[in-house]
């Protein structure tokens, strides 16, 4: 891929959405909605926040329309639901069940993913499977109720906990563990999370903390790099060897010995990953494009501005015209987000919704 922006626009409906950079999109991501049961210090302010209404939110018809262009028509192969707490949609099932009718340029069925903070799942989780979802991020920051509540602030860890157990039963797989790596506690929650998720057979993504929580939060000197994490790891003991970026996906992989974890128990050989959004950012692999719960476009997770979708499909825009105006915002993304640039974190815009109203 080169970096050299190419200038002509495209006019006509293309078959795949490609940017000036030469960037092909593979993966839409979807927030379903921006409403969350946890307030995670670094996705939402404590209180505050007020949700979308109800009817801006867009209907699993319209999810299920935008996602037919995506995956049909514009050559996508993988969804992934988001939020908010997707959970919180009680037509989720719906939503899944009817993106499990699609079929991909090959034929197959969409890849189906859904990020939660996995309270709720155990209820959910066989009839969500039913409906096609092929695989569940869960997110769990520390494994102490106490580390789990104060990051999260809410006492639910036992519940989260719950929802991965009954995520395993319905035959979800892989699961994979989403942690953010702040800096608070990291040195007793990391080489924690580490052991036990190697020890239950879930996948360990640390991820680096990102500007899109609260405003005024982030700072780019308290941002723990991947190094730090590895660091942490190898000091509680872990042998960590690397692998790489395989299919060059956000998460660099790193192959793990068997051991004896921080609680004197052993853990068996494995494999965690640091995702460094911030420190080695993957924006020249970025393939995806994001959907927030109201039916704007994002070409990039730290985008400043968006497309609205939503209004032309509600005013009886044709599949043509709605996707003309998908391609043309994608020609348009960014080369690189610059939040990389912990020196002049100044030059860089941090969009005006949390993550959680983004979808992560
Ligand atoms: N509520 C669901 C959950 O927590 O998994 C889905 C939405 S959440 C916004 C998606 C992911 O984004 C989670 O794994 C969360 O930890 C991560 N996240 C949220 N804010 C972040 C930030 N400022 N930096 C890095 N990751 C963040
Ligand atoms: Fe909610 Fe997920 Fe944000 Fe935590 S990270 S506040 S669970 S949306």
């Amino acid at each position: 891929m080169s970096a050299q922006a190419i200038t002509v626009v495209p006019t006509a409906v293309p078959e795949q959405l490609v940017d000036r950079f030469g960037r092909t999109v593979r993966d839409l991501r979807i927030s379903v909605t921006d409403r969350c049961n946890l307030r995670c210090t670094y996705c939402m302010p404590a209180q505050g926040l007020a949700w979308l209404p109800g009817p801006q939110l867009l209907t699993v018809a319209e999810i299920a329309r935008l996602a037919r262009l995506a995956v049909e028509r514009l050559g996508m192969e993988r969804i992934r639901l988001t939020g908010g707490e997707p959970l919180l949609r009680r037509d989720l099932e719906q939503i899944v069940a009817a993106l499990s009718t699609l079929r991909t340029r090959i034929g197959t069925k969409p890849d189906i993913g859904l990020t939660t903070n996995g309270l709720g799942l155990d209820k959910r989780a066989a009839a969500l499977r039913a409906a096609g979802l092929d695989r569940v991020n869960i997110s769990i920051d520390a494994l102490d109720p106490q580390n789990y509540a104060a990051l999260t602030r809410r006492d639910r860890l036992q519940d989260v906990l719950r929802g991965v157990a009954g995520a395993q039963a319905a035959g979800l797989d892989p699961i994979k563990v989403n942690a953010v790596a702040v800096p608070e506690g990291l040195s007793e929650r990391a080489p924690r999370l580490a052991a036990e998720c190697l020890r239950r057979g879930w996948q360990l993504r640390f991820i680096e903390h990102m500007p899109l929580g609260p405003r005024g939060t982030w700072r780019a000197g308290d941002v723990v790099g991947a190094d730090k994490v590895l660091t942490v790891l190898r000091r509680a003991g872990f042998e960590l060897a690397p692998v790489g970026r395989p299919d060059r996906r956000p998460a660099a992989l790193w192959d793990v010995a068997a051991g004896r974890g921080p609680d004197g128990a052993d853990y068996p050989a494995g494999r965690i990953g640091v995702i460094a959004s911030v420190t080695a950012p993957f924006c020249a692999d970025c393939d995806r494009t994001r959907l927030t719960a109201d039916g704007r476009l994002l070409t990039c997770l730290f985008s400043a501005t968006d497309t609205d979708l939503r209004s032309p499909m509600r005013a009886g825009a044709a599949d043509e015209e709605i996707m003309r105006i998908w391609a043309e915002a994608t020609w348009s993304k960014p080369r690189a987000h610059g939040a990389d640039d912990l020196q002049a974190p100044s030059d860089f815009t941090a969009p005006a919704r949390t993550m959680s109203a983004i979808g992560g």
